[in-house]
């Protein structure tokens, strides 16, 4: 069988950050990315890209221009609480949206350019052995990682449990015209109805945006249900190309094994369980699987040890943040603290985005508000 120094399964954001990174760790490795689809394709998606992204991307030697080039930098972002506190404020950095059937055919080939290589093949079964890892009885790897999305065959094959229903979401996206009053801005909108759930639009920039509502799975949405949510919360929108996905949040704690598996982006579950975003965390740790990879037999280990230093304070925070925002009046406090005070506003999105913290500031000024 056909030796391959690193295998990753997947080729969306997460793949691709993990192959570049690998061959960046060690420019002589032998990297292979297998995916099912044929480039460019789309994923069911928001669209929305946080500039943390971008940032991880650059960090690998890949143009962030390159790949948001022609598309829509906003620079707003308007928040409405389950309650119905609206704040709209400047975002720290704007961030870019660029339909993903665009975005992930850019980024994955500009991953290739660092000297991995591409195949069609759709994984099925691992074995794991002692010095290596065999991948459909088709070709063998020193490391596999496991960047195949929500619904994870990797994931599977190591045997880490899939999220119980409260801790995956399910969403429906499509494009439309923007809303009225929504050009320039990116919406998260909120309503006590249903809670936890949201719809957003994120202007592309052309004058279209991509338009999607979510909720919970334990809430036993149907596809019915989820254009009813849409509806109710962007009325009067006409939308086309609609398509569903589930979205598996980070419970705070990532399941990473020792060995030679490793698992990335929505296959580790690692979606900002308060935003729904994911980009941002999918890169992130697919770059640091990647540098693991090249390690062997300690790949597993290693990776759990970056990732748990890297995000580790962040996804305690974040997973604290959603437990709490199950209280919708304590989420109308935040977003009126969010409206008084933009540095407040600032942590709040650095929180949902990227890797930021509950911080000090957000509590107190969330607490003098619920008063
Ligand atoms: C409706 C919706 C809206 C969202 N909005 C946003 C947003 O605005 N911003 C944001 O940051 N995040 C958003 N997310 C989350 C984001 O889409 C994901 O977190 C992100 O795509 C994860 O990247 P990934 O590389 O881990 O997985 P994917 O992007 O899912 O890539 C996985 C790849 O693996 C391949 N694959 C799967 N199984 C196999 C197999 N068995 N063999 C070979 N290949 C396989 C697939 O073809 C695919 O190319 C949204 C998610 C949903 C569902």
């Amino acid at each position: 069988m056909e030796h391959w120094d690193v295998v990753v399964v997947g080729g969306g954001p997460a793949g691709a950050a993990c192959a570049a990174a690998a061959r960046q760790a060690d420019p002589s490795a032998r990297v292979l990315v297998l995916d099912r689809a044929a480039f460019p394709r789309d994923k069911v998606c928001g669209d929305g890209i946080a500039p943390e992204a971008l940032d991880v991307l650059a960090g690998l030697g890949i143009d962030p221009d390159g790949l948001t080039d022609g598309y829509a930098s906003v620079p707003r972002l308007r928040l409405r609480s389950p309650g119905g506190t609206t704040v709209e404020r400047a975002m720290h950095r704007p961030a870019s949206v660029v339909p993903r059937a665009v975005f992930d055919g850019r980024l994955l080939t500009a991953a290739l350019s660092s000297g991995a290589e591409l195949r069609r093949h759709t994984v099925r079964r691992l074995r794991v052995r002692p010095g290596h890892v065999e991948v459909d009885d088709v070709l063998t790897a020193g490391v596999v990682v496991g960047a195949d999305g929500a619904e994870s065959v990797v994931r599977r094959a190591v045997g880490v449990a899939p999220n119980r229903p409260a801790q995956l979401a399910i969403a429906i996206r499509g494009y439309a015209a923007v809303p009225a009053g929504m050009d320039g801005v990116q919406a998260i909108l909120t309503t006590e109805q249903r809670w936890p759930a949201y719809a957003w639009s994120f202007p592309l920039g052309d004058g279209r945006a991509n338009v999607g509502y979510g909720e919970l799975v334990s809430g036993g949405v149907n596809r019915a249900g989820l254009l009813a949510g849409l509806a109710r919360l962007l009325p009067g929108v006409t939308v086309d190309r609609l398509r569903a996905h589930r979205l598996p949040l980070s419970t705070g704690r990532p399941r990473q094994p020792d060995g030679r598996v490793l698992l990335a982006g929505d296959a580790a579950s690692l979606i900002n369980p308060l935003t729904g975003e994911g980009i941002f965390y999918a890169v992130l740790s697919g770059a640091l699987a990647g540098a693991a990879a090249v390690g062997g037999g300690d790949a597993g280990a290693a990776y759990r040890r970056a990732l748990r230093q890297r995000l580790g304070t962040h996804l305690t925070h974040s997973a604290t943040a959603s437990w709490a925002s199950r209280w919708p009046r304590g989420m109308d406090a935040v977003f009126r603290a969010a409206a008084d005070d933009q540095r407040v506003f600032d942590d709040v999105v650095r929180l949902g985005l990227a890797d930021g913290r509950l911080t000090g500031r957000t509590l107190t000024t969330a607490v003098r508000r619920l008063r």
